[in-house]
């Protein structure tokens, strides 16, 4: 019999030889790359859904349980071994790492690389290249010199020496418990081969190989011996042309098989799109789809696009603003889901010992279905627990007895973890305590209304179910994974096997629409083909991408292997032979469509930082019969939004339309005729921040820690309660007063300074201020004792109308002084800045001034920087000699504008204010100052033009 290769360009193409064949040869057997390619196959031979007696459809993995199988239903019995999936072979390599650092002391000093923990890839992906290249231990000593090998290895603290020690103690351990290197299936179906039997019964039955380009040393040996003992064999090579340089299958086999030609080769029509950045490339990318679907000349169903995983995020994004239905060609890594997710936050918020605002964002999730009322979350925010003690000692004692246990059982779950397990009880532990104990499959089910629609149910019942498998096999797989299975993984290492799970556990998709695009992310199984094929990013960053030296075999100890004369057949690839074969990878995706290929490119990459085209489009003349650009679409970051194009509406905004004056959203409400003058300050900032805060009352909820609100009515139950004591008790300074009040007036108003240790610094500092505040209003008190009459606390201000608005207010404190009259104190936990340009303490004057009452000064005192600030009236010109104490000029500002000059600006504001008021309607004041920190930025729609063009307060 014969190798016959037929290269073909199209996956397409393949249709009709693969039916022919097929048809005449039932009792075939495919080879294909991937599980993917096992539905596309069954998609090309027009076999769909549950039939009987399906071609055997194997991939490389499958080929030695399949042969035993055969075997076996023959009568014959055979062990099969266990072969390693990613995690576990990660496991292995970390058990003899382990052993070869604890024989050699001298090791991780002349390597340093070996104790660290990505070596133990490192290493792993060398070992696979090895074996997949079928090398013997011996050969690859022989490249080192020795003549025979010992344990005590002269050359184990050299890269490669390190590596042949390794490589031999890695064959040996998998000899001894049975196992199997996935890079070794095709060297033990070899073996099987041998058997007479088995050799018989395949001597009929034609092997048919698709989308193979080249085979590593190990399939091709097994590909040999079937052609040995007489199977036909049919490899479909995809046609990458890259001339007689490249390494391939028709290198490879060059010597003993038949080449043809599917059909004839046509060049690939490339459509290029140049844009700014990722997002726009995207979406110039999701409008010209929707413009070939809008014309009819394709469906959703007809389109696919490859991304990169880099660009998922924004991908998807773009995909759901432009409303473009989209399903992915694999199901996600179970360390994309949502489950991963919570499990990675409780990881940190552990390391961090349970902080406030983690745990409660924890323990808000909606998979752990918690609806948390609000006077509890109010509770937990002004005692802002953390550490796993505080946490369950204040939810124990608030009767929270489902959330106590909750954080028990995370808490627990990671020391576990922590005191180091091995992987068996690592994954029992994690299921336990995601299924059984945080029960989330049952607390998501009781999220959703429709559980058959909802993805994030399928998702987490796919990560158990997965977690359970996995589980399960190491638990109960025979044979075992040997010693490195009983270890004791560290914390760490714990964390980089189930990171390792995660990264290599796909769920299946979701069912989604048919008539959606189909999304590849990072790379597409070789059978797919698509009218419309889109490659993201053909960037020189992806094509070819940064290749590099392995570490313990560069190429210098690659050619030596390869010169040897032994090890005639091995052939590890050389760095450019790495970059051939991804460029040749990328010119089978030039071929995945039928009708045209998109390549897309943007000039700067997410960080910034500047790309440039793949050199594989680099156009020369031998390339022209490969591929053609026939379209090119420039969008650069300056054409952000379509200009005089069409545009999509919902999705996109044309320039023109931006350009024209955009309205403020002015809010509206019933007209008032009331004003409080305490409100001044903000209206005049701006008059919807007023609206939304004083009139809609709409609150952001309050943060965890400090209330301010609960500290300022604090502080002015205490300066009326110090002053009265100051007034009847002779001899006792306010210092004195406010010290021997403090406790009391805390425990009355605000115990949880007092009682909650995270408040204590808070409670001093207050306190401190307090009293630095206390020794000025003493100071100020004894210069004026003289004229002191009488004070008053909390007086109602006499109200005053204007335009048929009513104005009222109160003042904090009012002394009365002889000759001078009243004089007007507020007090305030901020600082004076924040009053400079305060009309609060004028519009009070104002006030009193229209009920004939005079007022010489008006002041506010702030307790945060110790200041005392305000007007004094022209009357009184002397007043501020009278009221500065020696010492203290320093903590009292008094303004030069005139008392009865800021109350006549206060009045004019006033009048406008009024006319807002009646009106019902407050117009937002964007200034950068006041709008940088508002919490209603988008209400009033400032944060959409926040870093855009400007339309300051005033323009139209
Ligand atoms: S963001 Fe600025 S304009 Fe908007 S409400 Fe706040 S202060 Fe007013």
């Amino acid at each position: 019999m014969a190798i016959t290769i037929h290269t073909y360009r199209l996956a397409k193409q393949l249709e009709r030889p693969l039916k022919e064949i097929y048809e005449a040869r039932k009792n075939l057997i495919f080879i294909v790359p991937s599980r993917e390619d096992k539905n596309l196959l069954l998609e090309m031979l027009s076999l769909k859904g549950f039939r009987f007696n399906l071609p055997q459809i194997w991939q490389w993995g499958d080929l030695y349980s399949g042969l035993s199988d055969i075997l076996r239903r023959s009568g014959f019995e055979t062990v099969v071994k266990r072969q390693l999936d990613p995690p576990d072979h990660w496991l292995v390599v970390r058990h003899l790492v382990h052993d070869i650092l604890a024989s050699s002391k001298e090791l991780k000093e002349k390597i340093p690389a070996v104790g660290q923990p990505a070596f133990i890839e490192t290493i792993g992906r060398q070992l696979h290249e090895l074996i997949g290249e079928d090398t013997l231990p011996e050969d690859l000593s022989t490249t080192l010199n020795c003549k025979s090998c010992t344990d005590d290895c002269p050359h184990l603290t050299e890269p490669t020496g390190l590596l042949c020690h390794i490589y031999k103690k890695y064959l040996n351990y998998l000899n001894e418990n049975d196992l199997a290197d996935s890079a070794q299936i095709p060297i033990l179906a070899r073996k099987l081969l041998d058997t007479e039997s088995l050799a018989r019964q395949l001597k009929d039955r034609p092997f048919v190989l698709v989308g193979f380009m080249s085979f590593m040393r190990a399939q091709r040996e097994f590909i040999d011996t079937l052609d040995d003992i007489g199977a036909s064999i049919d490899i479909f090579k995809p046609d990458s042309t890259m001339g007689d340089k490249f390494y391939d299958a028709e290198q490879q086999f060059a010597e003993k098989a038949f080449i043809g030609k599917v059909s004839e080769d046509r060049p690939a029509k490339i459509r290029l799109f140049t844009c700014g950045d990722p997002r726009q490339e995207l979406e110039t990318l999701a409008r010209n789809l929707w413009f070939k679907v809008e014309e009819g000349v394709l469906t959703f169903k007809d389109i696919a696009i490859e991304i990169p995983s880099s660009y998922k995020n924004i991908a998807e994004d773009v995909l759901n603003a432009y409303r473009i239905p989209w399903k992915s060609g694999s199901g996600k890594y179970l360390n994309e889901t949502m489950c991963w997710d919570l499990v990675k936050r409780l990881k940190i918020a552990k390391d961090e010992n349970w902080p406030f605002l983690a745990t409660i964002g924890l323990l808000s999730n909606p998979l752990f279905g918690f609806d948390l009322p609000k006077e509890f979350l109010e509770f937990l925010k002004e005692r802002i627990p953390s550490g796993a003690k505080e946490w369950t000692d204040i939810l124990c004692k608030s009767g929270a007895t489902e959330l106590t246990r909750i954080i028990k059982k995370w808490d627990s779950f990671f020391d576990h973890i922590k005191r180091g397990s091995n992987v068996e009880s690592l994954f029992q532990r994690l299921l336990k305590l995601l299924d059984d104990e945080l029960e989330i499959r049952k607390r998501a089910g009781a999220c959703v209304t429709d559980p058959s629609l909802d993805e994030s149910l399928y998702e987490v019942s796919k990560f158990l179910e997965a977690l359970e498998k996995k589980a399960l096999s190491l638990a109960e797989s025979l044979p075992e994974l040997g010693p490195a299975q009983k270890d004791m993984l560290s914390e760490a290492e714990g964390w980089e096997y189930l990171n390792r799970f995660a990264e290599e556990t796909r769920i299946l998709p979701p069912k989604r629409k048919r008539e959606s695009v189909t999304i590849y992310f990072d790379s597409s199984p070789v059978l797919a083909t698509h009218k419309l094929y889109v490659v993201i990013n053909a960037t020189s960053q992806q094509w070819p991408g940064k290749i590099t030296d392995p570490p313990l075999l560069n190429d210098e100890a690659r050619r030596m292997i390869h010169e040897n004369a032994n090890l005639a057949g091995i052939h590890l690839p050389l760095r450019h032979e790495r970059r051939q074969q991804k460029e040749a990878l990328f010119r089978r995706h030039l071929y995945a469509s039928t009708e045209e290929t998109w390549l897309t490119f943007s000039a700067i990459d997410a960080q910034g930082r500047p790309n440039k085209l793949s050199p594989f489009l680099e156009m020369d003349g031998e390339k022209e019969d490969l591929y053609i650009i026939v379209e090119e679409t420039r969008r650069p970051l300056s054409k952000l939004l379509p200009e005089g194009e069409r545009f999509l509406r919902e999705a996109e905004v044309p320039k023109d339309k931006l350009s024209r004056p955009r309205r403020k959203p002015i809010p509206s409400v019933k007209p008032k005729d009331e004003g409080y003058l305490s409100d001044i300050d903000t209206w005049v900032q701006c008059p919807a921040l007023y609206a939304y805060r004083s009139i809609l009352k709409l609150f952001q909820p309050k943060e965890a820690g400090l209330d301010a609100q609960k500290c300022g009515n604090m502080l002015h139950l205490l300066w009326s309660k110090a002053w009265k004591m100051r007034s009847s008790e002779k001899g006792l300074s306010l210092e004195a007063c406010v010290e021997q009040l403090w406790e009391e007036v805390v425990e009355s108003t605000y115990p949880l300074l007092n009682h909650i240790r995270k408040l204590h610094r808070h409670r001093e500092r207050l306190r401190l201020q307090v009293l630095r505040l206390a020794r000025i209003q003493e100071e100020i008190y004894l210069k004026l004792r003289t004229a002191f009459a009488s004070t008053e606390w909390e007086r109602q201000l006499p109200p005053f109308t204007i335009n048929d608005v009513s104005f009222r207010g109160r003042a904090d404190r009012i002394d009365h002084l002889k000759e001078i009259g009243q004089i007007l104190w507020d007090y305030k936990t901020a600082g004076s800045k924040n009053y400079e340009n305060s009309l609060q303490l004028a519009s009070y004057a104002l006030a009193l001034s229209k009920a004939d009452q005079k007022t010489g000064g008006a002041f506010y005192l702030c307790h945060s920087d110790s200041m005392c600030l305000g007007h004094i009236s022209k009357e009184h010109k002397g007043l501020d000699k009278r009221l500065v104490p020696e010492g203290y000029s320093d903590n009292i500002k008094i303004k030069r504008e005139k008392l009865e000059d800021i109350a006549k600006r206060a009045e004019e504001q006033l009048i406008s204010w009024a006319k807002d008021l009646t009106s019902g309607s407050f117009e937002p004041h964007y200034d950068r100052k006041t709008c940088k920190d508002c919490q209603y930025k988008v209400l009033c729609r400032k944060s959409e033009i926040e870093g855009g063009e400007w339309l300051e307060n005033g323009e139209q």
